[in-house]
C-alpha cells in the first residue's frame, strides 16, 4: 500500500475532532491556520470559539476596530498576526472572496507559503504542499535526511518530496494528515513509531536515525534584558497604563511603564519624580521572567500608591478589557486585581 493510503486510513479513523475541521469554510481555515502558527492547538482552540463568534464573516474581521481585535487576540501573543489578519481581511472583502489558488493568496499580508498551502488544499482542493515544522519533521525521518531543516534548499527538497507522495484526491487531506502524524505520533521527541501508520515507509526507523532526525543548527541564544515595572495606582483606585509605539515587539499594545534595569528604591523614587509621579507608599512587588522566540525580559516590579494625576493613561480596573495587555504583564494583573478587589 502506498503512503498516502496508509496515512489517510490513519487519518480517517484517528483524525482529532476541531471546530475548523467541521466547518472548513476557507475564513475558519485561514484564521486557524494563523492562530496555530506560534500557538499549541488546544491553548489556540478556546481563542479559535471566541474569536469566530465575535467575527463571523472576513466583512467583520476587516471592520472590527483595532482595540476590539487585539482584545480579541489578548493572550495569543504575537500580536503583528491580528494586524496582517484584518489588513488581509480588507483586501479580501474589496475582492469579494479569499483567492482560491496557493499563488494568489501568499500575495496577501501575513499569509507564507505554509498557510497558502493549507488553504488551498484543505478550502479549495488545490493540489500544494503545506509544509510547516511539523511535516519536515515526519518528511525528514521518512526520507532519512540529513539536511539542515532550517535551509531553504531542504526545506524545498521537503516539498517536492510531499508533492511525489501527495494523491490526486483529497490533498487537503493529505496536508491535514501530515500534520497530525507529526502533533500525536512523530512528535519531536519519542516519536511512537510502534504505533505510526507510515512505519513501514520511514526510512530513519529502519537506519535507527530517528532521534538524530530532523537535522536542526543550534539557534543564537536568546537576549536578555532586565526591567522594573511600575504598577501606580491613583487613591481613586486607577492604574497607569500607556501605550506601546506602533512598530516592534508588542507593538500597539498597552503595558504597566517600565524603566530598564533593576532600579533600587532610590532609583525608581527619581524615574517616578522624572515622570511626575508624588507618592504615599513604595513597596516591592512580584517579579516574572517572560519568554520570547528571540529575547527574555527579566522583571521586577514596584507597586506604589500616587497622590494626584497619573502619568500616561489612568485606567480603572472595570475598563482594562478595554486595553489590551500582553501576557508579559499577566504577573502584575493579578496584583492589580486584588487591590481592585480590596477597595471595594
Ligand atoms: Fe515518525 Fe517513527 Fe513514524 Fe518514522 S516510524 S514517521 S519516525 S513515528
Amino acid at each position: 500500500m502506498t503512503l498516502a493510503k496508509d496515512l489517510l486510513r490513519w487519518f480517517d479513523a484517528h483524525a482529532r475532532s476541531l471546530p475548523f475541521r467541521e466547518d472548513p469554510t476557507p475564513y475558519r481555515v485561514w484564521v486557524s491556520e494563523i492562530m496555530l502558527q506560534q500557538t499549541r492547538m488546544t491553548a489556540a482552540l478556546p481563542y479559535f470559539e471566541r474569536f469566530m463568534e465575535a467575527l463571523p464573516t472576513v466583512e467583520d474581521l476587516a471592520e472590527v476596530s483595532e482595540e476590539k481585535l487585539m482584545a480579541l487576540w489578548q493572550g495569543l501573543g504575537y500580536y503583528s498576526r491580528a494586524r496582517n489578519l484584518q489588513k488581509a481581511a480588507k483586501e479580501i472583502a474589496a475582492q469579494g472572496g479569499l483567492p482560491r489558488t496557493k499563488k494568489e493568496l501568499e500575495t496577501l499580508p501575513g499569509i507564507g507559503p505554509y498557510t497558502a498551502g493549507a488553504i488551498a488544499s484543505i478550502a479549495f482542493g488545490e493540489r500544494v504542499a503545506a509544509v510547516d515544522g511539523n511535516v519536515l519533521r515526519v518528511f525528514s525521518r521518512l526520507l532519512d535526511d540529513d539536511g539542515d531543516i532550517g535551509q531553504t534548499a531542504v526545506k524545498k527538497r521537503m516539498e517536492e518530496a510531499v508533492l511525489a507522495h501527495m494523491p490526486k484526491e483529497r490533498p487537503g487531506a493529505f496536508n491535514e494528515a501530515l500534520m497530525e502524524l507529526g502533533a500525536l505520533v512523530c512528535t519531536p521527541q519519542n516519536p511512537l513509531c510502534s504505533e505510526c501508520p507510515v512505519a513501514a515507509h520511514c526510512l530513519a526507523l529502519s537506519a535507527g536515525t530517528t532521534t538524530e532526525r530532523p537535522v536542526k543548527a543550534a539557534k543564537k541564544p536568546r537576549v536578555k534584558e532586565k526591567l522594573t515595572v511600575f504598577l501606580l495606582r491613583s487613591d481613586r483606585g486607577s492604574v497607569s497604563l500607556r501605550k506601546r509605539a506602533s512598530r516592534g515587539l508588542l507593538a500597539g499594545l498597552w503595558e504597566f511603564p517600565h524603566a530598564p534595569g533593576h532600579l533600587s528604591e532610590d532609583e525608581a523614587e527619581k524615574w517616578m519624580a522624572n515622570h511626575g509621579v508624588t507618592f504615599t507608599s513604595l513597596q516591592r512587588g512580584p517579579t516574572h521572567t517572560h519568554v520570547f522566540s528571540h529575547r527574555e525580559w527579566e522583571m521586577q516590579s514596584y507597586i506604589v500608591t500616587t497622590k494626584g494625576e497619573l502619568p500616561f493613561t489612568a485606567v480603572a480596573w472595570e475598563d482594562r478589557s478595554d486595553h489590551a495587555i500582553p501576557s508579559a504583564f499577566a504577573f502584575l494583573m493579578k496584583t492589580w486585581e486584588g487591590l481592585a478587589e480590596a477597595s471595594r
